[in-house]
């Protein structure tokens, strides 16, 4: 199959919105962009659509999806709220909507079991990217999207990016430019609570918990160990319930080809003789030495000397991409500060790396 790109940037969005929503329409899988990072879509009604997601990624079947809508009011259609639940969940919708924030809540039958993974809830977003809201708006259907990577891999922040990823698996990318919030949404599972609502962070994202306490309790849910995991998994044959709080929250995940150490201080690595090392610096100021310390083959920032969050999230996966690309034996990276945004961003770096 050939994968076409249209670029919608310039206006010429209408064309690309127009093939992107045919190509729902007829069951086939786009790639679309949104503020997080580029989805593959489907037509979230349509289960043999939805089956293309999964193949095109070689996602397993225990990973279940995120819905996007084009209207706020759809969430009725596709989600089971009482009347107490709703009320903290319009508080969500109406400060975080649209925007980088997932709600994980109960699911109507409408939503094909293969969307959720055999759960009976359905996690659910409303893009903020223009593109994306005109083409959910255009089907009138929720749209299935994942992230357009190979599971696993690094999340594509680009058109470029994602046909590295899906070359001649997928017909269309729709080329939105470059992602603005550039790391996956925020999850929450929404709960009314005895006091307050309870909010369970399933993933940090872009909404950073400082966000969500102005509605709610966070909770962050018990993390299993790796161990843990893999014998849950087992025992379930891979489908279902594996996991009550994060299902498809694989530990490692988002990883570049070439091994990545992550090291709270750079410094205290120990290069092999004849082997090439990128290092992946935070801000790029010399702490400890560390910059000096080795002939690094190739030295990228995440934020040049500045040391701002929302930089380096943008910067991350493109980042890691280019390292990814440039053929050294290992990238050694440092976590960024522990707050805010920070607390995704060293989600991600950890989750790619080697442990
Ligand atoms: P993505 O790969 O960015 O589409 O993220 C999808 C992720 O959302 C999955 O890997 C799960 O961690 C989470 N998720 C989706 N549906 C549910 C659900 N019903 N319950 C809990 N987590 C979910
Ligand atoms: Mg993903």
């Amino acid at each position: 199959m050939e994968t076409e790109i249209v670029y919608a940037e310039d206006g010429e969005a209408n064309e690309a919105i127009i093939k992107a929503t045919r190509l729902l329409e007829a069951g086939e899988v786009v790639a679309l962009p949104t503020e997080t990072v580029y989805g593959l879509g489907a037509n979230a009604l349509d289960a043999d659509a939805v089956a293309k997601i999964f193949a095109a990624k070689d996602r397993p079947s225990f990973d279940p999806l995120i819905i996007h809508l084009g209207r706020r009011e759809q969430i009725h259609e596709y989600c089971d709220i009482s009347p107490e639940l709703d009320e903290v969940v319009q508080k969500l919708i109406q400060e975080f909507w649209p925007g980088p924030l997932t709600m994980v809540l109960p699911k109507k039958d409408i939503i094909p079991d293969i969307v959720t993974s055999g759960l009976p809830t359905v996690a659910v977003r409303m893009s903020a990217h223009p593109i994306m809201q005109e083409i959910c708006k255009g089907l009138g259907k929720p749209i299935a999207a994942p992230s357009a990577n190979k599971f696993g891999r690094i999340s594509p922040t680009s058109a470029g990016a994602v046909l590295k990823e899906l070359d001649g698996k997928i017909p269309l990318i729709v080329d939105g430019g470059a992602c603005n919030a550039g790391l996956e949404s925020t999850i929450i599972r929404v709960e009314v609570g005895e006091t307050k609502p309870q909010l369970h962070l399933l993933r940090a994202g872009p909404v950073v918990k400082e966000d969500l306490q102005k509605i709610g309790k966070v909770i962050r849910p018990k993390k299993l160990t790796e161990r843990a995991r893999k014998a849950l998994l087992e025992k379930q044959g891979g489908r279902g319930e594996q996991s009550p709080e994060a299902p498809g929250m694989l530990e490692s995940h988002y990883a570049p080809s070439t091994p990545l150490y992550l090291f709270d201080k750079p410094g205290d690595f120990i290069p092999e003789e004849g082997k090439s090392y990128a290092l992946l610096s935070y801000r790029g100021q010399e702490k400890d030495g560390y910059m000096e310390l080795y002939d690094w083959d190739v030295v990228e920032e995440l934020s040049p000397g500045k040391g701002k969050l929302g930089e380096a999230s943008v910067r991350l996966f493109h980042v890691l991409r280019m390292l990814d690309e440039c053929g050294v034996d290992a990238i050694i990276a440092e976590p960024v500060a522990e707050t805010g945004l920070g607390v995704a961003i060293n989600d991600r770096l950890r989750r790619a790396s080697q442990r």
